[in-house]
């Protein structure tokens, strides 16, 4: 023991073999938490988007890797030095731009953790804490949820890659021998045909081209004038393509589209998915989480006969990304679609083995941070905390109201609004619109984003994270009024 000590003084700072001393690491550990801490009581002065020019990082560091190990503590320094700069701090309570991350203190706890165990959740035998853990989180979730009891849930990084195994699970109840003879060289295919709204997420398009279903198996529905699935247009389309000879397979409906967070009437969708024996996916990606309040949880109303739906506790549930959950009826279906075992990972035992759910072998150890949450916040300090930053964004929503020179464009049924201002003098709204966000955002004092409504610029205000006050809303409010003003000259 001594002699070793010896050589790591001689040596420099990382001993010849092995990992980090553990006196080392209790203290930079110690140190890390304690940067972390400094950041969150600091965040707000920082500006919230990166200041830097393009290639700024790449230029400022060597071009190849250090010879030698380097002192942690130099390693740190430099975080502040040249990482710092290069961040948008999405923690910062004005980042409203996109959708606002929630992530928690008590979230990195348990990302840290689970990089500890490192463990690659793949068979029950190798992880049976991930894969047990797991189950029952989902099954709290799904409680407070007020979801079916016959929605099975499994974690996934995305609700990209959520979606993309709904939809292959979707493809396998077809029984179209797809997983043995593919979907070329085939003369005995109909096109298949899934249908999504105008207003559906990108990943339901990106799930149709990894699948090799090809864009033309897409059909975008049209949506009201608050931004919904329209049903009746739903199922004139479901019927000229089953006249022309077709093969429709598949519903995606959203509850919280990204542009508005609008929500898909579902109750009358589900009649239409039955009526034509189609699976019913569900993308509640966002509004997922705003269903634990018992308030808002009509907008799953529906759900219980949908056959998988997704949420993300990575968005608006406390939760460090990555962590998305299919809920699914069929996970049967799933493994169907996905089982394939190597010799070398045949185990005896009855029990659940992950990998036989998806296209990953390894999975990480997510549900540990999702418990860690669930329990320090417990069911009530998580509903309150989203249902404070929905209350927030109808204040900001009443103010935008009550002033002459704004206008609301959606409704805001969760915590996002979409707005634009609307003077009377001003002639291209657009441009003025667009000014007022540009500004906004180089000024480093808050971060929006914008979309397009009927062909109009509008501005995107998501409120969600952990550390938003009332005041952060005020101070936004200020800034909009204030660039408005500065805009119109
Ligand atoms: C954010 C979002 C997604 C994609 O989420 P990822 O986890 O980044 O893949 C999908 N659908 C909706 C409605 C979203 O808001």
């Amino acid at each position: 023991m001594e002699n070793h000590r010896k050589l790591i003084e001689q040596e420099g700072f990382s001993p010849k073999f092995g990992d980090m001393q553990a006196e080392d690491f209790r203290r930079y550990g110690h140190e890390l938490i304690n940067w972390i801490a400094d950041y969150f009581e600091n965040i707000e002065q920082f500006p919230v988007l990166a200041q830097i020019k393009p290639d700024w990082l790449k230029d400022n560091l060597p071009k190849t890797a250090p010879e030698n190990g380097e002192d942690f503590g130099e390693i740190l320094a430099d975080v502040d030095k040249l990482i710092l700069p290069a961040v948008t701090h999405w923690n910062h309570p004005n980042f409203h731009g996109l959708f606002s991350t929630s992530t928690s203190s008590v979230g990195i706890f348990g990302e840290l953790l689970s990089a500890a165990f490192d463990m690659k959740a793949m068979l029950w035998r190798t992880s049976p804490a991930s894969t047990e853990l797991e189950e029952v989180v989902l099954d709290w979730l799904r409680q407070i949820m007020d979801l079916d009891e016959g929605l099975k849930g499994i974690i996934y990084d995305t609700a990209s890659v959520s979606t993309l195994h709904a939809v292959a699970a979707a493809r396998e109840s077809l029984n179209l021998s797809i997983r043995e003879i593919g979907m070329s060289g085939r003369d005995d295919l109909p096109l298949l045909r899934i249908y999504t709204s105008e207003q559906a997420h990108s990943s339901v398009e990106k799930a149709i081209l990894l699948l090799g279903l090809g864009q033309k198996s897409l059909v975008k529905i049209a949506t009201d004038e608050k931004f919904r699935m329209i049903p009746e247009k739903l199922r004139e389309a479901i019927e000229e393509d089953k006249a022309k000879g077709y093969l429709p397979f598949c519903v995606v409906a959203t509850v919280g589209t990204t542009s508005t967070t609008s929500i898909d009437p579902i109750p009358e969708i589900v009649p239409i998915c039955e009526e034509h024996t189609l699976w019913l996916h569900v993308d509640a990606a966002y509004a997922g989480s705003a269903a634990i309040v018992p308030e808002l949880q009509d907008c799953l109303k529906g759900c219980e006969r949908a056959d998988s739906l997704v949420t993300n506790p990575h968005k608006w549930l406390f939760t460090p990304f990555d962590l998305s959950v299919l809920y699914c009826r069929h996970l049967d279906l799933l493994k169907r679609a996905f089982a394939l075992v190597p010799e070398y990972l045949k185990t005896s035992e009855t029990v659940t083995n992950q990998m036989d759910y998806g296209i990953q072998l390894g999975r990480r150890f997510r549900s540990l941070k999702l418990w860690f949450i669930m329990r320090y916040f417990g069911q009530q300090g998580m509903i309150e905390r989203i249902r404070e930053h929905c209350r927030l964004a109808k204040l900001l929503a009443s103010w935008i109201e009550e002033a002459e020179d704004w206008e609301i464009l959606a409704p805001v049924p969760f915590a996002l609004v979409c707005f634009r201002a609307c003077p009377k003098n001003v002639e291209n709204l657009d441009e003025l619109n667009e000014k007022i966000m540009n500004l906004i955002n180089e000024s480093g004092e808050a971060y929006i984003s914008h979309t397009k409504l009927n062909g109009k610029f509008t501005l995107r205000v998501s409120i969600g994270n952990i550390r938003v006050e009332e005041r952060h809303i005020e101070k936004l409010w200020d800034l909009l009024n204030k660039r408005l003003e500065l805009s119109k000259h």
